[in-house]
């Protein structure tokens, strides 16, 4: 029962993510107006908005005007729900899971966001950052020493690569967005977590942005957002960083 209320609620909250994900660079209210269609306006009752199985059983449209409903809204629910279940079962009913939950959230909101408009909203890294500071207080993950010095580390060993880049090549390669993230990230994680998260997000995104190098017109020259790559070696990191550190270092 613990396990599937778990998922359930971390769903209802990816519902909540969805609205922040579609209002935030838009600049409107996360509050108020409530859920509607965005084709129609009609607003969404309640039992319309029950996150995945709505989804699945209007078919993924309106029930008013039968206007398509993105994939993307029941995949972020999910995956919300997923992280939720996951944490529960690596950190138990825990404040540290409680709080990893809320890292995990930013990130996601981060990702979605980033992927559309290559923008990461000061709106999230920012708090973000100082959350990450008090969190490190109330979870035995990192000292605030280590917060600190994650933010230091993080933020600034990205801020070098922006402006290294730019001097290199006098055009702007990394966005200000992504040194904020890595701040973020080195606040709730720890200096410690940064070698690993730049090594595994650097080494997706050489995978990905190959790949999408070879079909882009563009090639190489195309443009990737890194803020989800680093999101997901954050969330990587959460689960089995220590462990593949040792593996890595052994090996
Ligand atoms: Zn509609």
């Amino acid at each position: 029962m613990i396990f599937i209320s778990a998922f359930f609620l971390g769903a209802i909250v990816g519902s909540f993510l969805n609205v922040c994900i579609y209002r935030l660079p838009k600049k409107e209210s996360i509050l108020s107006p409530p859920s509607h269609c965005p084709h129609c306006g009609k607003p969404i009752k309640f039992y319309d908005n029950i996150p995945i199985v709505s989804y699945l059983l209007l078919g993924g449209k309106c029930r008013h005007c039968k206007g398509h409903i993105s994939f993307r809204y029941p995949v972020v629910e999910g995956l919300s729900g997923l992280l939720s279940l996951a944490l529960l079962m690596k950190y138990g009913l825990t404040v540290q899971s409680l709080l990893l939950f809320l890292f995990s959230a930013a990130l996601i909101i981060i990702t979605f966001i980033d992927l559309d408009y290559q923008i990461i909203p000061d709106s999230i890294s920012i708090p973000g950052i100082f959350l990450g500071i008090g969190a490190s207080f109330l979870i035995p993950l990192v000292s605030w020493i280590e917060s600190i010095f994650g933010i230091l580390i993080g933020g600034g060993f990205l801020f070098l690569v922006a402006i290294g880049y730019k001097w290199l090549t006098g055009r702007e390669g990394m966005g200000g967005g992504d040194v904020k993230l890595l701040a973020m990230v080195g606040a709730w994680l720890g200096w410690k977590a940064i070698p690993f998260i730049l090594f595994s997000s650097s080494l997706i995104g050489v995978l990905v942005g190959g790949g999408s190098g070879l079909i882009s017109k563009r090639g190489l020259r195309a443009k990737i957002p890194f803020g989800p790559f680093l999101s997901l070696s954050s969330i990587i990191y959460i689960f089995f960083g220590p462990e593949l550190i040792n593996w890595y270092i052994t090996w």
